[in-house]
């Protein structure tokens, strides 16, 4: 049986920027292409039937002796490998790594499955390059159509259609796993913690109850490039300004509605020292506890934005590119994983702010997630980590809860 450390350690290399210490695994990038012959190797290596569906979507098959058809109600279980620009090393593979870890503990144990056992690695769940987050797993159920999927490009103007035959995909086969509700049983993603809830209650292991509604919304502020030196203040359309009064107006409709909302990405046109910009892109990211209080955070910000632009004769476009609703993990699932992890001791049920392959299949079988310590709570950084031990524990829990699902 392979160790969980040398398991982890096999892909530490992998897309790592030496001058960051992060990761830039981009959907179909070199170090993505990488990681899925890494996956495939992993899954042959257990002698598990490999898969790419047809959105990109990695599938590894361990079937019950005498099987017979195609897979049926499997236990699945898995994550994603792709991160987001400068990302930590767990977000995503922990879940992957943690699902071939519990294989091989299942098989050593002895246990002999009479329902599938599939290990996944959903493609693109980060959205770094195309800017559309868990394009596999929507894909899949069909909440992202495959055109609107295809059309999608990255910072350098390439499409995802382009990119996926520069893989050598057919982007034609895109759309959604009519397979996939026959096929899943129930999805149990183990995923790093991306907070300090379990540091600061000194457990290793939680269980999900909830993924906060969020979404993205693309704000385009138009103004007139002009000389920096020469333009009179009082003749400036600077989109700049009111760029920043709603970076600010952001951070205060969301502590008034004990709500987050981001700007984490910006585009400035033409992008000169000593020019007036044209032209303002920015991305806002904003998550609340229920979509009341989203819908009521957006538009305060939305509102505050278009008072700001119109004050600075700049024109404002407010477009939402992604909202995703409330998730709430079924209860069924919850209680059997929770009753699985006995010997674990308290396993807390906690929500979560940040979004899963695990929420957008929740709308077509049942879900389920284990999160494991996070003890700085920091996470898409270089510097998001858990303890080894703790990784180890999260690997014996899924087994735990993969051996009680596919025994019965
Ligand atoms: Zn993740």
């Amino acid at each position: 049986m392979t160790s969980f450390d040398s398991l982890w350690e096999s892909i530490l290399d992998v897309g790592r920027e030496p001058a960051t210490g992060g990761y830039r695994r981009f959907a179909w990038s070199s170090a993505d292409l990488t990681l899925r012959e890494w996956f495939t190797a992993e899954a042959q290596g257990r002698g598990m039937t490999v898969e790419e569906d047809r959105n990109g979507n990695m599938w590894a098959w361990w079937m019950p002796a005498g099987w017979s058809g195609d897979p049926r109600g499997a236990f699945v279980t898995g994550s994603h490998l792709d991160s987001v620009p400068d990302g930590g090393a767990f977000d995503g593979p922990l879940g992957v790594v943690s699902a071939f870890q519990a294989v091989d503990i299942v098989r050593a144990r002895g246990v002999a499955p009479v329902i599938p056992i599939a290990v996944v690695a959903f493609t693109d769940e980060e959205g770094a390059r195309f800017g559309v987050a868990c394009v596999g797993s929507q894909l899949s159920t069909g909440a992202l159509t495959a055109d609107r999927a295809l059309a999608l490009r990255d910072n350098d103007g390439t499409t995802l259609a382009d990119a996926l035959r520069d893989a050598g995909r057919r982007p034609e086969q895109l759309g959604p796993d009519d397979t996939l509700t026959d096929r899943v049983g129930v999805y149990v993603e183990l995923h790093v913690e991306q907070g300090r809830a379990l540091a600061d209650l000194g457990r290793p292991l939680a269980v999900a109850s909830s993924i906060w509604p969020h979404g993205r919304w693309h704000l385009t502020f138009g103004g007139e490039a002009n000389h920096a030196g020469t333009t009179r203040l009082v003749d400036r359309r600077d989109p700049m300004l009111p760029f920043a009064s709603a970076v600010h107006a952001a951070r205060i409709e969301a502590a008034r509605h004990a709500s987050v909302a981001t700007f984490g990405k910006v585009r400035v046109s033409p992008n000169g020292a000593n020019a007036i910009p044209s032209r303002v892109d920015a991305w806002l990211d904003a998550r609340a506890a229920d979509e009341a209080t989203l819908a009521a955070v957006v538009e305060a910000i939305r509102h505050a934005a278009a008072q700001y632009a119109s004050d600075g004769h700049v024109s404002l476009d407010f477009d939402a590119e992604s909202i995703t609703p409330i998730v709430e993990f079924p209860d069924a699932p919850r209680l059997r994983l929770q009753a699985a992890l006995s010997r674990f001791g308290e396993v807390p049920v906690l929500p979560t702010a940040a979004g899963h392959d695990a929420g957008i299949l929740s709308a077509k079988v049942p879900t389920a997630m284990l999160f494991v310590r996070n003890p700085t709570g920091v996470s898409h950084s270089p510097e998001e980590y858990a303890e080894i031990a703790d990784c180890r524990t999260g690997a014996e829990a899924l087994a735990d809860v993969m051996a009680d699902w596919v025994s019965r």
